[in-house]
């Protein structure tokens, strides 16, 4: 298990350095790359367009695509006038690492026939890595 992000903060990132570009040899800037509503930290060098993404993101960004091919057969339970489901603890976990979940409530809605949706994070919170 990692640790919180709080944690991070007073650890050395390689980010908190400053990063040349390796062509231009100008300092590169931070940004944020999001790809399937996942925040990565990168930097960009403004001159060539060139990016680093950050190497722990990179890596979480692979495991969340691992998740994502995983299919998981769940049963459907009757709970007093509700059914319910239950979502793996591999997915939940994963969320809660990445701070995606803030609390126990979720938003459900029926997206397509034969589609449930839930929302982790409906008020689609910035990641505030960068404070
Ligand atoms: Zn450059």
């Amino acid at each position: 298990m990692r640790g919180k992000r709080s944690d991070e903060y007073t650890m050395t990132d390689i980010f908190d350095n400053r990063i040349l570009c390796r062509d231009c040899n100008r300092e590169m800037k931070p940004i944020q790359l999001i790809k399937n509503g996942f925040v990565l930290r990168a930097i960009k060098c403004d001159k060539c367009g060139a990016k680093i993404i950050h190497p722990k993101d990179e890596q979480e960004f692979r495991n969340f695509n691992e998740l994502k091919k995983k299919e998981f057969s769940v049963k459907m339970r009757f709970v007093g006038n509700s059914y319910a489901v239950s979502i793996p603890k591999e997915i939940v976990n994963f969320m809660k690492e990445q701070e995606k979940i803030m609390g126990d409530m979720v938003k459900l809605c029926f997206e397509d026939f034969g589609k449930v949706s839930l929302d982790f994070n409906p008020e689609n919170k910035i990641n505030r890595r960068f404070g």
